[in-house]
């Protein structure tokens, strides 16, 4: 079995020193976040003490109203969104984690995966503590709540627990009179600090600043600990090991191309990808096409360096959300051709190089390239923009287990033949590495090379 919960959140959150509407500023914030996950929101506000929140299966739009927002009234709020894997979709992991304990009462929002939640989960049980749901931001909640009582502040418990769990986490805690932000000493996920007027915010991806008028501040540098309170902000860094590991599959799709996380743009990454994919496998072709929306900054950069014309190959309906996000097989098959149709005047009698961000089942391009040879192009050349994916994420990227993965498989002809292509060109370690390097942050590239910046129980992998 696998020991671990696969979990892509977005977390959000506020503390409010001003008279703007701390909840519908947090509704803005997870709407611009809502690509980070689309299973369940919620938010939890602070109101003089008292922790009110509302959280449900669905999107950000779906759960709240004026009527919900205007009864969350509080100076300080997080928020959070996510996605979770077949089976974990529960209403009770939904986030925030609202908990009442000794001290009083709290709400955490996560984003990540801690990969000894199990053992820790196993020996809290043990003493006595009894949980209520499967995800591990409740396991970090309980280990907080007992390290709290032997601490004055709820910072130093934070930093005890930060030597005990291990994996990724980008963490949100709200307390009565504080609001605690920490990143993981790895740095994995992502987590930057904003500023409204007097106000410090916190948000996964900086996309989620510019249309609410918050300045970026800076990102949470891996293992601190933010502290923002009626005094003002305060920094905590606890030890980090020599080197980061930042995701770098952040880059490649999860993240939105507008956010800059750790100084990097994330549409500048993949149109950088999109030249180094032209250089590393050139070819002789009529038209670019990229894959809406992942494929389309590389497609750019391909087209670009090559000199082939970029065309706009897909009409996507932007109301089906995220391929992936269909549980099933056979509803990731359906919804590939419903989210996506070619353009046939584009398309028809040319020789099509078409660009994505990753190949993961092979599902995706299998239909594409169906779908491109049945709108009359003469040829597929297929391009993807991040190397090829053979190993399973522990760190928060839901990459199935290994047997599932095309490339952890196949080899790259077979991979070709299988999705009917022409020839198959994935983006090399190095190529990919090249596009993030501004010296900031060493990457996690596991999923492509194996090696795991934690030990994980991988015996899948084996
Ligand atoms: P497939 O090869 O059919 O499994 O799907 C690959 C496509 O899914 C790519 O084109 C990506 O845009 C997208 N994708 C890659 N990784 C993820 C992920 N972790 N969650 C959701 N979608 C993803």
């Amino acid at each position: 079995m696998f020991d671990k919960l696969k979990e892509e959140c977005g977390v959000f959150g506020v503390y409010n020193n001003n008279k703007f509407d701390t909840s519908r500023l947090t509704y803005y914030g997870l709407f611009a976040l809502q690509h980070r996950g689309q299973e369940s929101a919620g938010i939890a506000v602070n109101n003089n003490g008292t922790i009110l929140y509302r959280k449900e299966m669905g999107m950000v739009a779906e759960i709240f109203d004026d009527v919900v927002l205007n009864y969350l009234k509080g100076h300080s709020a997080i928020g959070h969104v996510r996605y979770s894997t077949t089976g974990e979709s529960y209403a009770e992991n939904a986030q925030p984690l609202v908990i009442k304990y000794t001290k009083g009462h709290m709400a955490i929002a996560h984003n990540g995966n801690i990969t000894n939640a199990s053992e820790i989960k196993k020996e809290l049980e043990e003493q006595g503590t009894i949980f209520q749901t499967t995800s591990d931001t409740e396991v970090i909640a309980a280990l907080l709540s007992r390290k709290r009582i032997k601490y004055k502040t709820i910072e130093e418990a934070l930093k005890e627990v930060m030597t005990i769990i291990k994996g990724a986490y980008s963490l949100l805690v709200m307390t009565p009179n504080k609001l605690i932000a920490a990143r993981d000493p790895l740095g994995m996920r992502p987590l930057i600090i904003g500023k409204k007027e007097d106000s410090y915010v916190f948000s996964s991806e900086s996309c989620a600043f510019d249309s609410l008028g918050i300045s970026c501040v800076r990102d949470v540098e891996p293992g601190e600990i933010i502290v923002v309170d009626n005094k003002g902000i305060t920094s905590i860094q606890t030890p980090t090991p020599k080197k980061s590991a930042s995701c770098i599959f952040e880059y490649i799709y999860f993240a939105r191309p507008d956010s800059v996380m750790d100084g990097i743009e994330v549409y500048s990454a993949r149109y950088k990808a999109g030249i180094t994919l032209a250089k590393e496998h050139p070819v002789d072709a009529d038209v670019v096409v990229g894959v809406p929306d992942s494929g389309l900054a590389a497609a750019h950069g391909f087209a670009d360096e090559s000199g082939i014309e970029y065309v706009g190959g897909f009409m996507k309906n932007r109301y089906v959300g995220r391929t992936f996000i269909q549980p099933s097989q056979e509803m990731r098959e359906l919804g590939v051709h419903l989210k996506l149709n070619p353009i046939r005047s584009q398309i028809e009698g040319k020789r099509v190089v078409m660009i994505d961000d990753s190949l993961v089942r092979g599902t995706t391009s299998k239909k594409i390239v169906t779908l491109l040879k049945d709108a009359g192009a003469k040829e597929v050349h297929v391009r993807i923009s991040s190397p090829p994916v053979k190993y399973s994420c522990y760190f928060g990227i839901d990459t199935p287990e290994r047997k599932k993965l095309i490339a952890g498989n196949m080899s790259i002809d077979e991979i070709r033949d299988l999705i009917g292509a022409d020839s198959l060109g994935y983006i090399s370690n190095e190529g990919l590495l090249s596009t993030c390097n501004n010296g900031k942050r060493d990457y996690c590239m596991a999923c492509f090379n194996g090696n795991y910046p934690i030990q994980v129980n991988h015996e899948e992998e084996k």
